[in-house]
């Protein structure tokens, strides 16, 4: 190490390897069927990888424009409209980013102050904690409380001070499952009604919804949209997770402010893969196909499980099902997950890891995004345990 004037203090003391890495790499260390880490072991439709080598034949090569190429955003803004009756326009109100963390933490960015605070609900996704840090916010965390993770709006009302900037809100949610109702987004329009909060909805899993709930996105509601960022991923929607392409709709004025920091942060998103997801989204009927294939898999998951001794919590959304696991160890759910892996050949991830104080209740996540047979061979496995 170089002897430094000034010593490095990380702005980051408290953060390590995600957890994400660490299980994957731990699986593949062991030769572990993989279903730590949320991403489909099948590969993408034919046809969109087609698209995308003509996308790049076509020429489509060198940058394109800040937001995103127009033809991607005016599909984006046809979609939420059929979806969801939301009006956002694709020359101010709709970006294009390089996966659903990097429109989080430019969010972030853009619009978090030192000094301001941000809820956020734990168990909660690993990302966003650091983002809010890396700003100089401070972060208020919010319980969902196992077993049933529901949202207790005293709570989050008590957590409201004239330095709040933002709430971050996930539903589906990841890793629990557990999707939001209409009743809790008029509980949170209530809160933040008269006040400059800033809702950041994440709805990566906005296509993953099961039983015919429908997905309560906060463009349903517009005294929440005309305050809210919203942001999802082509990665879960069209199976190409490493393609790390998503986007961001908010009105106007918060759309200007997420582009100042945008150009600077990585200016514009790879060219190809959005002309190539562009032409796909004409496609009809992939979210209810999308929809169709989890909710089989979920299915599948949770009937073979059903006759072992790991016990099913609730999955009404995401492509991940939580376990606990008492009636077979009492250990802690890392050190859990990490003899599943080198024992048993299964890798899962444990729920402390959401949880800034690693609250360990004993529940592990597993990704039920595999094809048939990377299910059946695992849930093989699993069964005996
Ligand atoms: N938010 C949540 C809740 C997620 O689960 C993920 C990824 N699994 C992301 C954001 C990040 O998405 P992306 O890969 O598009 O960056
Ligand atoms: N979001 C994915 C998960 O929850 C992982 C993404 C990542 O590895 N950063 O498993």
């Amino acid at each position: 190490m170089p002897s430094y004037a000034r010593p490095l203090t990380s702005r980051l003391p408290q953060v390590g390897t995600t957890i994400f890495t660490v299980m994957s790499a731990l699986a593949q260390e062991h030769g572990a069927i993989n279903l730590s880490q949320g991403f489909p072991d099948f590969d993408a439709p034919a046809e969109l990888l087609s698209l995308l080598d003509q996308a790049a034949k076509a020429g489509h090569n060198q940058y394109p424009p800040m937001a995103g190429v127009p033809v991607l955003r005016e599909a984006i803004a046809a979609k939420v409209q059929a979806l969801y009756g939301a009006a956002y326009s694709p020359d101010t109100e709709i970006t294009v980013t390089a996966g659903a963390t990097q429109a989080i933490f430019t969010a972030m960015a853009a619009l978090v102050h030192p000094g301001d605070e941000v809820i956020v609900f734990a168990p909660v996704y690993d990302s966003y904690a650091p983002s809010v840090e890396l700003q100089g916010g401070k972060v208020v965390y919010a319980t969902l409380a196992h077993p049933d993770y529901r949202p207790d709006w005293a709570q989050v009302k008590a957590l409201i001070t004239p330095r709040t900037r933002m709430i971050v809100i996930n539903s589906p949610h990841n890793p629990t499952g557990m999707v939001w109702t209409a009743d809790d987004m008029a509980q949170l329009e209530a809160l933040v009604r008269d006040t400059d909060i800033v809702v950041l909805s994440d709805e990566v899993y906005e296509h993953m919804v099961f039983d015919g709930a429908r997905h309560e996105s906060v463009m349903r509601h517009p005294g929440l949209a005309e305050r809210s960022v919203v942001v999802s991923s082509f990665g879960k929607t069209y199976h190409v997770t490493g393609w790390k392409v998503a986007y961001c709709l908010a009105p106007r004025e918060l759309m200007a402010e997420f582009r100042k920091a945008h150009q600077f942060i990585v200016f514009t998103v790879h060219a190809p893969t959005q002309h190539a997801l562009a032409e796909f989204m004409q496609r009809p009927g992939w979210y209810e196909q999308l929809k169709a294939l989890y909710q089989g898999k979920r299915d599948i998951f949770r009937q073979a499980l059903s006759g072992s001794r790991f016990e099913l919590l609730p999955c009404a959304g995401t492509y991940f099902q939580c376990v606990t696991y008492r009636a077979i160890s009492e250990e802690g759910d890392r050190a859990f997950v990490e003899r599943l892996t080198r024992e048993h050949g299964v890798a899962a991830i444990p729920v402390s890891a959401f949880y800034p104080g690693g609250d360990d209740h004993g529940v592990i996540r597993f990704c039920f995004a595999k094809s048939a047979g990377t299910l059946e061979r695992a849930l093989e496995r699993l069964i005996r345990l």
